[in-house]
């Protein structure tokens, strides 16, 4: 059964109880034994952590967090910059954490600085891709208040490229999504991306990723 709560609707979320049986499990499996005493509380800590703050956000729902708009008189692009988050890679169950960028030029509708912070809080603690997320953060606000246009841009360390695989420290994935009017004017876009603080590409940078451009 789909545990998809459906619009509007506040999701039961993760189930502590099999949490924590999968976590005793995933323990068993690593086979510690010398650490036995220290382990006891383990798989409750474990379960009551991940179902508790780290995918924590299937409780929430951004277009509810979003909902509360006021009529907008200005119609000047609206950043918020620098929204730290930590999310977990859906292909490692590792964390990848960054700051998220949120742009929107505002159509008929304003929402408050800090409903963004907490729809980009809701959707990262889930299983993501970055890409996915970044494009959930855009999407999430064209269809909460219909503005001209929506970007969102984020960098992130992935711990799975740290600590296995390539073993890649210190490098960060870019990833942007737009829509609107931010997908059609590259100058919209520039301004976008210099309010940012987005760096300039400098060979040997540490910056590493892709910069995706929907028009
Ligand atoms: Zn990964």
């Amino acid at each position: 059964m789909s545990r998809r709560a459906r619009p509007g609707q506040r999701a039961r979320g993760p189930d502590g109880a099999q949490l924590l049986r999968a976590a005793r499990l995933f323990l068993a499996g690593i086979g510690e034994t010398e650490l036995a005493r220290d382990l006891r509380g383990t798989p409750a800590r474990v379960a009551q952590a991940w179902r508790g703050e780290i995918v924590s956000g299937y409780r929430a729902d951004p277009l509810r967090i979003l909902s509360k708009t006021i009529p907008a008189r200005e119609h000047d692009m609206v950043v918020v910059r620098d929204i730290p988050f930590i999310s977990v890679c859906v292909h490692h169950l590792l964390p990848f954490h960054g700051t998220a960028h949120v742009a929107y030029l505002p159509g008929d509708r304003l929402v408050g600085l800090s409903k963004i912070t907490r729809a980009v809080d809701a959707l990262s603690r889930r299983l993501q891709l970055q890409e996915r997320l970044t494009r959930q953060v855009v999407d999430a606000l064209g269809t909460a208040l219909h503005p001209l246009g929506a970007a969102c841009r984020i960098e992130a360390e992935h711990l799975c490229m740290s600590i296995r695989g390539a073993r890649v420290k210190g490098s960060r994935v870019v990833t942007s999504a737009y829509a609107g009017v931010f997908g059609t004017s590259p100058a919209l876009r520039a301004e976008f991306l210099r309010l940012t603080g987005a760096p300039a590409r400098r060979p040997g940078s540490a910056v590493a990723g892709v910069i995706k451009y929907r028009t």
